[in-house]
């Protein structure tokens, strides 16, 4: 007779997280940049921290990079509790700073031999310079990439040693369109061999594209975490309508749909259940008011609604 059914791995264990923080606190004077966040990233996932400019993510990110000293809190990395990042977690971490310059006259393929030399084990540079789609500048000079070629370099030089968990502060920011989508694939990839990748950044469509988790943050604290799905989620059955509007037109259109409508600048959004009926009504008031609404648009709810349903605010203000 067999025994009791094994359950399937993980159902009843919960993964281990690689990375937990507990009421982390970072202050400058009388600045709260971190004011008491929690979380946990999951091995093999990508996490977002997702916040405007100076919500307190880059001060998240060097504490947990140990280049920054945490007021309190607490941090268990790698499965170990630790006061700060020391060197034997920072061996296995990989780090893409918003700011990384490199020596001008240094060629591309020179400034991944000598970072290499930091580590007793690393994957080899040509490897690399494949990944990040810059093998035909090996032999250029720093000073002679664009600003998006040195970008990639700084990936490059933050694959080095293999990391288990990657952290890249902006990756994308200053990329082309093109650069930015290969930059995504390659995070995509570094997923499915397993790695786990920190992301901060404030483009919304980029949490959204990648992450499994997203943390949406602002002055210094957490408002709200979950898959994106989850997050949009939250608005259910719900569509929005845009369209260029008049300032001076919003009091009619707030007057006819109360409680659906918000302007945003010289747009204005409707936010319908009944995308039908309400568009109908949107157009038969359109043409009374003798509005044109040109660059009408029926779109989902994104991560950017989620953040100012929370903030009264957009994202890139
Ligand atoms: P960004 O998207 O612009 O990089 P961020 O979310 O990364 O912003 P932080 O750089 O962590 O935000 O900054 C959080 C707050 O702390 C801001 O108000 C910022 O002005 C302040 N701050 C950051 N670094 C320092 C510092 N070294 N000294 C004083 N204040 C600082």
């Amino acid at each position: 007779m067999s025994g009791p059914a094994t359950p399937a791995p993980g159902l009843h264990s919960p993964v281990a997280p690689i990375l937990r923080v507990r009421n982390l606190r970072k202050s400058y004077g009388p600045v709260r940049a971190v004011d008491g966040i929690s979380f946990a990233v999951e091995a093999g996932t990508v996490f977002s921290l997702l916040g405007p400019n100076g919500a307190g993510k880059t001060t998240t990110v060097e504490i947990l990079e140990g280049l920054r000293v945490p007021d309190a809190g607490e941090i268990e990395l790698f499965g170990e509790r630790v006061a700060r990042v020391g060197p034997a977690q920072k061996a296995r971490l990989g780090v893409l700073l918003q700011e990384a310059a490199f020596e001008p006259y240094l060629r591309v393929r020179e400034v991944l031999v000598l970072f290499a030399a930091f580590y007793p084990r690393h994957r080899p540079p040509e490897e690399l310079l494949d990944r990040v789609g810059l093998r035909e500048k090996a032999r250029a000079l720093v000073r002679t990439l664009s600003g998006g070629q040195k970008r990639r370099l700084a990936l490059a030089v933050a694959l080095l040693n293999d990391p288990e968990l990657l952290f890249l502060d902006e990756p994308t920011t200053g990329l082309d369109p093109q650069a930015r989508r290969h930059t995504w694939d390659l995070l995509l990839e570094l997923r499915r061999e397993g790695k786990t990748v920190f992301l901060t950044t404030h483009y919304m469509e980029e949490a959204e594209a990648l992450s499994d988790w997203v943390c949406i943050m602002d002055h210094g604290r957490i408002l709200a975490e979950g898959s994106p799905r989850d997050l949009v989620g939250r608005f259910g059955p719900t569509t929005f309508v845009e369209f260029d509007l008049p300032p001076a037109s919003f009091p009619a259109l707030a007057a006819r749909f109360p409680g659906q409508a918000r302007q945003d600048g010289e747009r204005g959004l409707l936010q319908v259940q009944d995308l039908a009926r309400d568009l109908a009504r949107l157009l038969s008031w359109a043409e009374e008011e003798g509005l044109a609404l040109r660059n009408l648009l029926v779109r989902q709810p994104n991560l950017e609604d989620v953040f100012l349903a929370l903030t009264g605010r957009r994202l890139r203000e």
